[in-house]
């Protein structure tokens, strides 16, 4: 199974170019979505979902016409908005009950098998009772991905899940995604690069509506591996080395500022050498849109 989305462009009415002619080919597997706040990731996860309309192109999801069948898509469609509301009074039991009703889930029998594998999937079996406004902001994430997976989805996509976890929560949250089936696929969007580089296999970073990089992190990573270098110096240099050199990242550490620069060589001898990683390749894709020199 293949979802395909090509030329894809989007303007809302206030003239906001959202999605700028976005060509990618997702199989399946965990795909990361990652990009910049405002880089057009919601308005693409919306189109996907079929809740918003594209004003040009198309999504085929293997010979499924998502703009048009949305009837279809919905039916094999697990998705977790960014905005995820739940009704407080109700427990994770009862909601997802309802909601396995809603995706035409008749026999109770079946939804109590369904809704009981859900629970102890996402670690909430002993909380099901619970209600879901008691809930922590990562338990209902993964109660957002419990409801995601009523019905076996064929297309799962999950829209910025781990924005405001804590680390233990978001670690839970992203093994779960990790524990979902290789048969499917997964759109994972967010922002945050180490959930990219931590579970999917592919990527694309998107921004200002467009396509930046698309492949494998890996693959991504090794293009630039031997070129990164970094120094450690103090706050009121920093400056002069941006003008000097092309700095990728500039972190403080303890008080001092590690910039990290990209270079063929050796940029001077007090560089030394590092691994480059995935946010490198994140920070030096979206330099250079900024810089505007397109792709
Ligand atoms: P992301 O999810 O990557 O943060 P969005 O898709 O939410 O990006 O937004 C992309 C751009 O489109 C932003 O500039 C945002 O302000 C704008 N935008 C999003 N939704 C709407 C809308 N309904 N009406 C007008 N502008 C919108």
């Amino acid at each position: 199974m293949q979802l395909k989305i090509s030329n894809l462009s989007k303007t809302y009415s206030n003239g906001v170019k959202a999605l700028n002619n976005i060509s990618l080919t997702i199989s399946t597997g965990m795909f990361g979505l990652l990009g910049p706040n405002g880089a057009g990731k919601s308005s693409l996860m919306r189109t996907i979902a079929t809740l918003q309309e594209a004003d040009e192109g198309a999504i085929f999801l293997s010979d499924l016409d998502v703009l048009k069948e949305k009837d279809a898509v919905r039916r094999i469609l697990g998705y977790l908005p960014q905005e995820f509301g739940v009704y407080p009074k109700m427990s994770a039991l009862d909601m997802l009950d309802h909601l396995a009703v809603m995706k035409g889930i008749t026999s109770r029998g079946e939804r109590r098998e369904i809704i009981e594998g859900l629970l102890q999937q996402t670690n909430l079996y002993d909380v099901r009772k619970k209600k879901l406004g008691t809930y922590s902001g990562g338990m209902k994430q993964r109660f957002g991905i419990a409801q995601a997976l009523i019905g076996d989805p064929k297309l799962i996509i999950v829209d910025e899940p781990t924005a405001g976890l804590d680390p233990t929560e978001r670690n839970r949250f992203l093994n779960l995604l990790g524990s979902i089936g290789e048969n499917v696929i997964v759109i994972l969007s967010t922002h945050i690069v180490a959930d990219v580089h931590e579970v999917c296999t592919r990527m694309a970073v998107i921004h200002k509506g467009e396509v930046l990089v698309e492949g494998a992190p890996q693959s991504a990573i090794d293009e630039i591996n031997g070129k990164i270098w970094k120094q450690v110096i103090g706050k009121a240099d920093l400056e002069a080395y941006q003008g000097a050199f092309h700095v990728v990242s500039s972190h403080l550490v303890a008080g001092k500022i590690e910039v990290r620069v990209f270079s063929e060589s050796q940029p001077d001898a007090n560089f030394s050498p590092v691994e480059a990683d995935l946010e490198d390749v994140y920070f030096l894709k979206l330099n250079h849109s900024a810089n505007g020199a397109g792709q």
